[in-house]
């Protein structure tokens, strides 16, 4: 019997198998395990700390496998244009004008609302990796991290050092925040490192253990540039730098054929797919069925709030549910069992992280979400409800390693107030010194 313990009672939990069935969930807080699954574990009394469940389903915290966190502070700054000309007209310019306090605002603002949506656990691609980590620690969430690396338009010089600045932040915060934070390199997409670069930095990576995590096969327009170069798809030349290892991840892989996929498959290398970001973007529509058919470990994103434009990874388990029919011309594909998955263990599988199951000795990551509200009545079938038509606002509480992050969504770990209002005014700075 745990000595230190947090009790979830009286709901009814999801289990690895989509059933939901009425019990307690007790913690170790000691070691931020799931210790005991059960009707009737222990009275209120016995246990340290308690979280009211009753009404409510207890489920893994949601995973966020792909964002820029900070990119919060661009909501709503520049919407319906296509990726290539938004960034090159509107985020990179703003991104330019970043400092590290910027960075840290930012991503406490993603954090909060990720928080008060029952995400425990996410992958960050930005800059200021130190910021960022710091947020993570503070908040007492679970990240994979890195900087994000762009070589073309810049010299020799500069290339190399964004290279090396991903490196060293991956080999330096790698356990961070008491082993919460773990870390990628991440070259920003396989069009925007020069190979020669990209080879190197997925090389020297690999040899120290270290995942990659990039954007791939985002737009046609970054897919038929390498098709056209090098006669041959972007995954295969991804294959050919070393890059496709079990334990990389790639966002979105939207347009994909085949080939790309059995290849994926092959060599257990895992998909963000960030439907939202794709349809915004016009991006196109993800074969997700038809990854999952090929086994492919598929994991859902909201991409960078500045695409989205939020960070509720329930929306995604809806829009990833709904597109996916359309992509496959198919109302039986990706049902809400399907995206309940990607969205929890799915993600946990893509990042190699703790948690994704509510199950004895897994990590206590959970999101208990309320099932009073209108909206959720009647509940014929829970699972459903988690993929069509739960909210983030329904969260009531969120723990993560056995830590309430949300109580009766007051969020603990961070002054939400003073989070919202120092990022506000950072912002419209950032904004002006951009113009
Ligand atoms: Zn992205």
């Amino acid at each position: 019997m745990a000595s230190d313990t947090l009790l979830v009672s009286g709901g009814r939990a999801l289990r690895p198998d989509a059933t939901v069935v009425e019990a307690d969930v007790l913690v170790d807080r000691g070691d931020g395990r799931i210790v005991e699954i059960g009707p009737d574990l222990m009275t209120d009394r016995d246990a340290d700390e308690t979280l009211d469940a009753s009404g409510g389903i207890v489920m893994p915290g949601l995973v966020n496998a792909h964002t820029h966190a900070a990119m919060t502070l661009l909501r709503g700054y520049a919407d319906d244009k296509p990726l290539d000309a938004w960034l090159r007209e509107d985020i990179w310019p703003a991104e330019a004008e970043l400092t590290a306090e910027d960075v840290r605002a930012g991503t406490e603002l993603g954090l909060v609302e990720m928080i008060r949506s029952g995400t425990t656990t996410f992958a960050d691609m930005y800059f200021h990796v130190p910021e960022v980590v710091a947020a993570v620690d503070e908040a007492g969430m679970r990240a994979r991290v890195g900087h994000g690396v762009v070589t073309v338009g810049k010299d020799d010089e500069s290339a190399r050092a964004d290279v090396r600045e991903s490196l060293d932040v991956a080999r330096e915060y790698d356990g961070a925040a008491d082993g919460r934070v773990r870390t990628a390199v991440m070259p920003h997409s396989l069009t925007t490192v020069d190979e020669p670069l990209l080879r190197e930095a997925v090389a020297e990576a690999h040899e120290d253990g270290i995942p990659i995590h990039t954007h791939a096969n985002e737009t046609r327009d970054e897919v038929d540039p390498i098709v056209e170069e090098r006669s041959e798809r972007p995954l295969s030349y991804a294959d050919d730098v070393g890059l496709l290892s079990d334990a990389d991840f790639l966002a979105h892989g939207v347009h994909v054929d085949e080939s790309e996929i059995e290849l994926l498959a092959e060599r257990g290398t895992a998909v963000v797919h960030c439907p939202a970001s794709n349809m915004k973007l016009a991006s196109g529509i993800a074969p997700v069925q038809a990854l999952l058919d090929a086994g492919v470990t598929v994991a859902l994103g909201t991409d960078g709030a500045a695409s989205n434009n939020d960070l509720d990874l329930f929306d995604e388990l809806r829009d990833a549910a709904m597109l996916g029919k359309i992509g496959a011309d198919d109302a039986s594909a990706v049902p809400a069992e399907a995206a309940v998955t990607m969205a929890t263990e799915g993600g946990a599988a893509a990042l190699s992280l703790p948690g994704g199951r509510v199950e004895v000795g897994a990590a206590a990551d959970l999101a208990v979400v309320d099932f009073d509200a209108p909206h959720l009545a009647p509940a014929h079938d829970p699972v459903s409800h988690l993929a069509y038509a739960v909210r983030g606002s329904d969260v009531r509480h969120t723990v993560c390693d056995g830590r309430v992050l949300m109580r009766d969504r007051e969020v603990l770990t961070l002054d939400e107030r003073e989070v919202v209002e120092t990022a506000r005014q950072r912002a419209v700075d950032l904004v002006a010194r951009a113009e």
